[in-house]
């Protein structure tokens, strides 16, 4: 008899796990609240523009294309990928630098702005390059059991990469502010302050500046329509509209979830739902972080964002934009240190629809505009309307044009939104940061120390935030169940 196991939610780290869970022949029936699959990764159409609600930035082609590798396709058999150039632009107050889509091209450009400093940063992708070797290929394929799975030979031999942080490497190396932010923006996906984050972590930059920036054409979500295809092929079975409300234990056994008050009998449970709130689906004394667990770690931040159709292109952007035109750390420090509504915030602008017409409609932009956010601070209607003005008006200066009298549309989506669609703590938008106490076997584990065949995947457990991690944590936690429920 085939091991029946329900897996409650459907995003990446769930789908994942799905695919490898149904190849090993197990029966596999997934859960999940909303009306559409894909987690924060969902889709939003509107008057013939497309958004994708959540995640933009395709990173690490290679851990999506061992994904699909892993089932014997790949990624061209769903979608098409293309690699973006220039990869984004970073608008600063008195300068815009653009990071093109090859190494020699952002050297040049690194060369425009501090003479001299195209040296110190190959020498810093190299360096970069090795770990992501480390990291991809030794220590992230690891569950997060125990200490020494983080020592390797490699590790061994860079333990002070783990005790320095990724700002005091980059200022060492370079003294530009803007080349600075530059080379810290990408461990903003790991969720903590560059200075927070330890240096070995800049595997991200070779990520970045290394691998590329990619878009599947139609968008993200075009991953997700990926994954559950291949999901239902192998057997998968996935009920949408089916929020999990409970998880019965009995005897140190999770026997069965309740969905709409009707119990389903499984011989594993696996929640894919942010971590914290699968706990509460739990009796108290089947959990086991307390709040005050919680309470104390660093969470990623929450965001505002805005989904906006103009009904004009758009002049002097890119696909993707980084507006670095206020002071990096203030808004930092507002996320993490003081949590509040940023005085003056950094954002993110995504416009897919400049290299890719399927994304709106003829002569139109499809926006998409990111505030990151302190998790769990007020979010009101005045807040949001509030902050919208404060970052068109800074867009319309910085890319020297007039767009306000040419939206036809705007949606908003914050804190509470990600509460209310996601069951998100304090509405974090991507799950726990990876500092060096929330890194590998110090966060929340892939098997539950309480209940014996309850699991956990996703960006709140190893690896951590982000899609790839998701993917890999999906793969993680198929291998426990493997090992300790064999079919
Ligand atoms: C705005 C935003 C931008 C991002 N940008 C990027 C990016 O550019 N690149 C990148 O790599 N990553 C990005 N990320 C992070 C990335 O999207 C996430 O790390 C990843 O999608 C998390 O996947 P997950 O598997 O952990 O679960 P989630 O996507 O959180 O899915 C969990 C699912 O569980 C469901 N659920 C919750 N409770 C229940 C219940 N009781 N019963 C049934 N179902 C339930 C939820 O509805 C949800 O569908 C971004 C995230 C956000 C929010």
């Amino acid at each position: 008899m085939k091991k029946h196991i329900a897996i409650i939610g459907s995003g990446f780290s769930a789908l994942s796990a799905s695919c490898y869970l149904a190849k090993e022949g197990y029966d596999v029936t997934m859960f999940e609240k909303n009306s559409t699959v894909g987690g924060r990764c969902r889709q939003f159409k509107k008057e013939g523009f497309t958004f994708d609600i959540g995640p933009s930035w395709y990173w690490m082609p290679d851990i999506f294309d061992k994904f699909f590798g892993d089932f014997g396709k790949k990624t061209s058999d769903y979608y098409q990928l293309d690699k973006l150039s220039p990869a984004y632009k970073i608008f600063f107050k008195d300068e815009v630098i653009t990071i093109g889509d090859t190494l020699e091209k952002i050297c040049d450009e690194f060369e425009r702005i501090e003479p001299g400093s195209s040296k110190p940063l190959k020498k810093f992708i190299n360096k970069a390059a090795t770990n992501y070797d480390i990291a991809i290929n030794k220590v992230v394929l690891k569950p997060g059991i125990s200490p020494f799975e983080l020592v390797t030979p490699e590790t061994a031999m860079r333990v002070d990469q783990f005790f320095k942080t990724i700002s005091s490497d980059v200022r060492r190396n370079f003294k530009n502010p803007k080349l600075i932010s530059t080379l810290e923006f990408p461990v903003l996906f790991l969720g903590a302050k560059p200075s927070n984050t330890p240096s070995f972590y800049s595997f991200m930059n070779y990520a970045d500046f290394g691998l590329g920036t990619w878009h599947p054409k139609g968008g993200m979500y075009e991953i997700i329509k990926a994954m559950s295809a291949l999901a239902e092929s192998l057997g998968v079975k996935i009920h949408t509209n089916s929020p999990v409300d409970k998880i019965n234990v009995e005897q140190k056994n999770a026997i069965s979830v309740e969905i709409h008050g009707e119990e389903k009998i499984f011989d594993v449970v696996l929640s894919g739902a942010d971590y914290h709130h699968t706990e509460t689906l739990l009796d108290q004394k089947h959990r086991q972080y307390s709040e005050d667990y919680w309470e104390n770690k660093t969470f990623a931040p929450s965001s505002l964002l805005f989904y906006v159709g103009f009904d004009k292109k758009l002049k002097n952007i890119q696909h993707h934009n980084l507006f670095f035109d206020t002071n990096f750390e203030t808004h930092a420090e507002e996320i993490y240190d003081d949590p509040k509504w940023p005085e003056d915030p950094l954002f993110y602008a995504n416009f897919p629809s400049v290299t890719d017409e399927t994304m709106a409609p003829d002569n139109s932009e499809t926006g998409f505009f990111l505030i990151p956010i302190a998790p769990g601070i007020e979010d009101t209607d005045e807040l949001r309307a509030q902050y919208f003005d404060i970052i068109m008006s800074r867009f319309e200066k910085l890319t020297k044009q007039n767009v306000k009298n040419n939206i036809i549309f705007k949606e908003s989506f914050c804190v509470k939104d990600f509460i209310k669609e996601y069951n998100s703590y304090k509405g974090n938008a991507y799950g726990m940061a990876n500092t060096l106490s929330q890194t590998a076997f110090l966060r929340p584990k892939l098997k539950s120390k309480k209940v014996n065949n309850l699991y956990f995947t996703g960006q709140l457990t190893v690896p951590g935030p982000g899609v790839p991690p998701s993917l890999i944590s999906g793969k993680l936690v198929s291998e426990l169940i493997k090992k300790h429920h064999k079919n």
